[in-house]
């Protein structure tokens, strides 16, 4: 029998189709039944007059890993209409972890993961998750195997090529998340220690997640200059190891780049890897955000976050990082350069004393202190011992626009639970998309968003059972109103929740009904290929 019924609302199913008016049913947490003429008589029945009735939607690109442990609701996700999470992005992931660097591994995700009050009780993507399933959840998560915490676990921070060894032990530690259910392999390649990594060693690994059927998903080597090189190295990476390809937050940084996103969405159109075209995600905003260590050349990371405190409180070695802002190095994404200190904000610190920074201009508040810029980032880290995140402003709307409407983007936050002051788009991705790019600016159908945000999400991720209206499929649903669904979150007030998505459901129980939580935790794990373990 029915266990819930929604009626009267707009059908959005996630393929691309045209909208049409139809009910819903759900039993057993699954979708029973869409279109026009279904079974009536539902245990509860739900009238969604004036709202779309879509798949929840998937975001592809998150760095949840600890916000999902430190809040289980996850308040800023489901209120946009999130049910599932991929976490393990930009090789960034939960494991595996080995001493005796998992310490060095944790301190660089502070920035990135936020709550470093959290104990890391796991060492492998199977211990991790059934951490999650221990403390339950509002939404699904799944997660790719991040590059960076394998090579930290094998080969701590150091900067070369693995030996045969090593190569060995980071692969065996791939195919292991695998079998746990990892939806494949991310790396961050501007990002110690996934950084110091060459082509060879990343296909080698990449091979491992094909073989499990997995992905391969990177935060480019360079995303600005040399972003076409850094397509193609993504492109050669899927050809060599046998397996689809994402580019993470397709964007290009620099006004000396603007238009470059049309050739590096051709080079993806011009490709296949694994059988398919490489796809890309993004988020909708002009800025990014990240650890301000990922803005010091990779050789002063050598070691890790420590050494590079060690390296700033030395004269020589902070003369030279000083040095090498200005005139960069050869094969080194210097971003200050390409943003300017003028386009860098400070988004979260640790310390009371900073706390006045957070949301000001680094040109600024080195104008204050009376010194360089460069000196005073340095001070900055040093002081909060390597702990602070920024915004950097870095695209323009003609190539954000370009990118969204590519065929094969879908809609990944990239959200950072960090400090009071995140980046807005842990909280306005998927209702900006809504209410910005298809209400207002008319850049994409309605039908054409949610499919980049369920659909066309499942099919990149590997994800199977999610993102469509489809019967059998699970009952992961979001209402929202068309006609008001918008963000509210700001670069100046980010935690703040959108308006219009009044209801979602995962496994179809309600975690949001009327814009309130309902504290549910319906939330599972999801694994490759399909199948939470119940
Ligand atoms: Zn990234």
């Amino acid at each position: 029998m029915t266990d819930l019924l929604i009626e009267n609302g707009w059908i959005v199913d996630g393929t691309g189709a045209p909208r049409y008016r139809g009910r819903v049913a759900v039993t057993g947490g699954r979708i029973e039944a869409v279109g026009e003429s279904t079974p009536a008589g539902g245990a509860e029945t739900l009238d969604a007059d004036g709202l779309v009735v879509a798949p929840g939607f998937i975001d592809i690109h998150t760095h949840s890993e600890l916000a999902l442990l430190a809040d289980p609701q996850m308040p800023f996700k489901v209120r946009q209409g999130v049910t599932t999470e991929v976490l393990g992005n930009c090789g960034f992931s939960a494991a595996p972890l080995a001493n005796p660097s998992a310490d060095l591994f944790r301190e660089l995700c502070v920035p990135v993961f936020g709550h470093a009050e959290l104990d890391w009780d796991w060492d492998s993507l199977a211990g991790y998750q059934a951490r999650l399933e221990r403390g339950g959840m509002a939404l699904n998560a799944a997660s790719l195997v991040g590059h960076g915490a394998l090579r930290a676990a094998v080969m701590g921070f150091e900067r070369r090529a693995p030996t045969e060894g090593e190569l060995k032990a980071m692969c065996r530690m791939v195919a292991e998340a695998m079998d746990a259910g990892a939806l494949g392999l991310s790396t961050g390649l501007i990002y110690p220690p996934g950084c110091y990594a060459e082509t060879a060693e990343l296909v080698a690994l990449s091979e491992v997640s094909g073989r499990h059927g997995g992905i391969y998903a990177t935060h480019l080597r360079d995303q600005s200059d040399r972003l076409l090189e850094a397509v193609q190295e993504a492109i050669a990476i899927g050809q060599g190891g046998g397996l689809p390809v994402q580019i993470s937050h397709h964007k290009c940084a620099g006004a000396a780049n603007r238009g470059k996103v049309r050739e590096s969405l051709a080079l993806l159109d011009g490709a296949k890897t694994g059988g398919v075209q490489p796809g890309s995600d993004m988020y909708p905003y002009l800025a990014g955000s990240s650890t301000l260590v990922s803005l010091f050349p990779p050789w002063a990371v050598e070691g890790g976050v420590e050494a590079l405190l060690a390296r700033l409180a030395e004269p020589e070695p902070r003369a030279r990082i000083c040095r090498e802002f200005e005139s960069g190095l050869p094969g080194w994404e210097n971003r200050v350069k390409v943003a300017g200190w003028e386009n860098i904000y400070v988004s979260s610190v640790v310390t009371d004393a900073n706390r006045s920074l957070v949301g000001r201009q680094l040109r600024e508040i080195a104008q204050d202190r009376g010194q360089p810029p460069e000196q005073a980032v340095c001070d900055l880290l040093l002081a909060e011992g390597g702990r602070v995140g920024y915004i950097g402003y870095n695209s323009s709307e003609a190539d954000l626009e370009t990118v969204l409407r590519h065929p094969r983007t879908s809609i990944g936050s990239d959200g950072l639970d960090v400090g009071e002051r995140p980046h807005p788009r842990l909280y306005g991705t998927f209702p900006r998309v809504l209410g910005e790019y298809v209400r207002r600016r008319g850049i994409l159908t309605l039908e054409e968003a949610v499919h980049k945000m369920t659909g066309l999400t499942a099919a990149q991720a590997g994800l199977k059972e999610v993102g469509l209206l489809q019967p059998g499929y699970r009952a992961d649903l979001v209402l929202f109103d068309p006609e008001t669904v918008e963000d509210r979150a700001t670069f100046e007030v980010p935690r703040q929740f959108p308006a219009g998505i009044p209801h979602v459901f995962v496994g179809g129980t309600a975690v949001v009904r009327h814009e309130r939580l309902t504290g549910n935790l319906p939330g599972q794990v999801l694994r490759r290929g399909g199948g939470a373990q119940a």
